[in-house]
């Protein structure tokens, strides 16, 4: 059985989107993974079809009914974990894509207008997670965020086995930098180590790059050690 993500969403014809391209679109294409894109307007029992309502307690915006989308969810529940999508959710994160790309799919309730009524997030024991600390107008484009970083870590998706295991993140650093050719360009010289040919160089000169990239530009990485691979990790026992 290949990972199956579904998308609950009121505006369907975002999906795949930028997921039908490239390495994403390729494997769906041919099966390494899938997507079911429900249209909550489906399950609007009204004949103007409304899914939404004003807010108790007054203030600006509509709340997506509890009712409806509960039906949207139900329609595709399984063993699969339901995710919403909020601005007020945990902040995603690399790990947690390779925690969902090891299980068996996902399934992601789009929110629009002001939110969701939070009873039905309560109900059906979602967990919420927001793409970072920006207001999108609707969950579409962080659902695309969650299935672009899962999807790529599936087997088979990515084009050389390994490239995952030493990206920015996976080890708690971020990457080194990365040349290629021309080895001068407009008087730029490539890292002469990077010429040598010599492996553990290159290894050493991409590890110190690595450090000093997420001690310049991320001192909050930096001091939250996340793989025991981490130097300050080591240093710190
Ligand atoms: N009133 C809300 C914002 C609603 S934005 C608030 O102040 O928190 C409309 C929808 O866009 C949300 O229901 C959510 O599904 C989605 N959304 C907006 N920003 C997001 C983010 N940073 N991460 C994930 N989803 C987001």
């Amino acid at each position: 059985m290949s990972w199956r993500g579904a998308v609950l969403t009121l505006f369907p014809a975002m999906f795949p989107g930028p997921l039908g391209q490239s390495l994403a679109g390729r494997a769906l294409a041919t099966g390494l993974w899938a997507l079911d894109v429900t249209n909550i307007r489906d399950f609007a029992r009204d004949r103007h079809r409304t899914v939404d309502d004003t807010p108790f307690g007054g203030g600006a915006g509509m709340v997506l009914r509890p009712d409806i989308a509960d039906a949207a969810v139900a329609s595709v529940a399984d063993d699969r974990p339901v995710i919403c999508l909020t601005p007020r959710g945990q902040r995603f994160t690399q790990a947690d894509a390779r925690r969902f790309a090891a299980g068996p799919g996902l399934i992601l309730l789009c929110g629009r207008y002001e939110g969701i009524d939070q009873r039905v997030i309560e109900a059906r024991a979602m967990h919420e997670y927001s793409i970072g600390d920006y207001v999108l107008s609707g969950g579409e484009l962080a659902a695309l965020v969650l299935l672009d970083s899962i999807v790529r870590l599936l087997p088979d998706v990515m084009g050389a086995a390994d490239s995952a295991a030493e990206e920015s993140f996976s080890s708690g650093l971020l990457e080194y930098p990365h040349y290629t050719r021309p080895a001068e360009w407009q008087g730029r010289r490539v890292p002469e180590v990077l010429i040598s040919g010599h492996h553990a160089a290159v290894a050493a000169w991409r590890q110190t790059e690595s450090e000093r990239i997420t001690r310049e530009r991320r001192p909050d990485l930096w001091a939250a050690p996340a793989s025991p691979t981490h130097p300050a990790s080591a240093t710190s026992s």
